[in-house]
């Protein structure tokens, strides 16, 4: 199953790493990637960067302040430089959200690039403190740990969350919701929680369907998994697709959390992934629900 966010193609190897070998950078601005407009690319070589201006692209920089995402096959070395709040921008430069370049870029590794650099410099700009003693952190093992004056170090941090398909008892229909958060009032996508302390990942997918829908689910099965660097509160997930098949139909919604919760017909689903809907959409092909109403619409479609 294609998921996205998961083919940057860099392995991490910084023991190998020096200046002297081919270097390409990913520029991030307020959570933004900037790209050159006439280029269109959102990598820059060294060179390149200078065109930026005011950045520091000196050894001591790169161990301090430049974030390490890997080597890609060819040996190049790639870095996050963020130029933070005190760029105030040039208009020869674009400023990307990671979630528009799903629709307007097409390379599946330059998406997860950039995914990865704004989930570094996310990380970085919310570690300033060691969560141990509470004093300062300074980036550590160029960029990819966060270190305190005690030695403390902090590791960047992925969060698990358990998405859901959810089949009616009778396998016509998926449980599809919005939650009170989601800002297009036309999405509807599949359940979705954290997983909690001391669950499993089934659980935790069984509990928030129920505390979500009020329905309730027999075995669920792990499916698949993406990394998902705009997760919510800013952090890096993990999302985990689940499969469930409900044993209840009656839907109680927790209108705290929910703003609607449904169960939408194969056919409707389908019509949805093919964009021929306007009564609802689903979310973009990056997305993991995009990823398991694929899978699910797939297997149904040879017994509907
Ligand atoms: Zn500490």
């Amino acid at each position: 199953m294609a998921v996205g966010f998961a083919e940057s193609e860099l392995t991490c190897r910084p023991e190998s790493s020096t200046r002297k070998e081919p270097r390409a950078f990913i520029v991030v601005h307020r959570n933004k990637i900037v790209s050159h407009p006439s280029q269109k690319k959102l990598e820059f070589s060294a060179d390149e960067l200078e065109g930026l201006g005011k950045l520091n692209l000196s050894a001591e920089a790169e161990e301090y302040h430049h974030m390490y995402l890997g080597h890609d096959p060819s040996g190049v070395a790639y870095f996050a430089i963020d130029i933070g709040y005190g760029y105030n921008g040039d208009e020869k430069f674009h400023l990307h959200d990671v979630r528009s370049l799903m629709t307007e870029c097409t390379s599946r590794v330059a998406i997860s690039r950039a995914g990865l650099a704004v989930a570094y410099a996310r990380w970085h700009s919310r570690t300033k403190f060691c969560s141990r003693c509470g004093t300062k952190t300074m980036p550590h093992k160029r960029g990819t740990r966060r270190i305190c004056d005690n030695g403390h170090t902090q590791y960047p941090r992925t969060d698990p969350v358990a998405i859901v398909v959810v089949e009616h008892p009778e396998g016509h229909s998926l449980l599809l919701g919005r939650s009170q958060k989601i800002v297009n009032k036309n999405m509807l996508t599949c359940l979705s929680g954290f997983v909690d302390f001391g669950e499993t990942v089934q659980q935790a997918a069984a509990r928030e369907v129920k505390e979500e829908s009020g329905i309730l689910v027999d075995r669920v099965e792990m499916i698949c998994s993406q990394p998902w660097p705009l997760g919510r509160g800013g952090n890096h997930e993990i999302m985990i697709g689940c499969y469930a098949i409900a044993t209840t139909t009656d839907i109680f919604m927790d209108p705290e959390e929910m703003d609607v919760v449904r169960w939408v017909h194969f056919r409707d689903i389908k019509r949805a992934l093919q964009e021929e809907t306007t009564e609802f959409q689903i979310p973009p092909g990056y997305a993991l629900a995009n990823s398991l109403l694929t899978w699910w619409v797939e297997k149904k479609s040879f017994k509907l």
